[in-house]
């Protein structure tokens, strides 16, 4: 059962892998807020937080994209090799492909959620493969020298996909961070009747549930057409502090993204056996 669930969903990201130009796109490194920066492509979205204590990776991207990341760290005045810490978004290899990488050049440590240990650490349908160091689970947290995670089960775009939270104390304000998994119905995902996810459709509800409790007010995530990445910079490069401080833009594209699951359900209930366009 385990192994067909992590056939299901590598053959999913395989299907995604033929790409978006602006996967692989450099896109200028800067800080979103406090100890919290932007190292990824222009749509793959990699976080550094910074601490005395080294650093914390969210996303590792795919192998090919480490050296922009490593370019984007350094541009900083970070150290690629003070990175203590890797985590993901969810098990796929846009978020995750290098990790093993990243693990083997800096030492770091990598945690990822229970239900996506066994497809972190898969090297089927070509993938490398990465050891877990730290099996999380739901409401873990993860510190170094003061930076405090917490990682936020968000399950049905993968059994373990994590959304990711902290606050980030920006000069005298604090601010609630909320880093999105994922809340995409893929296609060719099968919402009913699927034997390799029973309950894919149920962890999409309970994931939107969470998504909606949480307190924002940095509204980012995994791919940063999510939030908005490009336009948000933009408006920070033309003086704005509060670019990326967006708690209306969190409620709509969740309510958004809820709302087209939620169709895709019932028109799934309807059609039975089709998958996700
Ligand atoms: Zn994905």
């Amino acid at each position: 059962m385990r192994r067909a669930l992590v056939c299901f969903f590598l053959a999913a990201a395989t299907v995604l892998a033929q790409g978006n130009p602006d996967w692989h796109a450099e896109f200028p490194a800067f800080k979103i807020a406090g100890n919290l920066y932007y190292v990824g492509t222009a749509d793959l979205a990699v976080y550094l937080i910074n601490t005395p204590q080294g650093n914390i990776l969210i996303n590792s991207d795919f192998k090919q994209d480490l050296p922009v990341i490593k370019k984007s760290i350094e541009q900083l005045g970070f150290k690629y090799s003070d990175t203590k810490i890797v985590l993901i978004s969810h098990a796929h290899g846009d978020h995750d492909e290098g990790t093993g990488v990243i693990k083997q050049e800096t030492g770091a440590k990598l945690m990822v959620m229970d239900a996506d240990v066994a497809a972190e650490q898969s090297t089927a349908s070509g993938r490398p493969g990465a050891q877990v160091d730290r099996v999380l689970h739901d409401g873990a947290t993860v510190e170094l020298g003061g930076a405090r995670l917490v990682a936020h089960l968000t399950p049905g775009h993968t059994p373990g996909c994590t959304t990711w939270t902290m606050q980030v104390q920006d000069g005298t304000r604090k601010l609630n961070a909320v880093i999105i998994g994922s809340p995409n119905v893929n296609p060719g995902y099968i919402l009913v009747g699927n034997k390799n996810y029973p309950r894919i459709a149920e962890d999409y509800a309970k994931g939107f549930a969470v998504l909606k409790s949480l307190p924002c007010d940095l509204f980012l995530g995994a791919h940063s057409a999510y939030f908005g990445l490009k336009a948000k910079y933009e408006k920070m490069k033309t003086g704005s502090k509060d670019a990326f401080v967006d708690p209306d833009g969190y409620k709509a594209y969740v309510a958004e993204r809820d709302d087209t699951f939620r169709k895709e359900w019932e028109r799934q209930k309807h059609n039975p056996g089709s998958a996700a366009q």
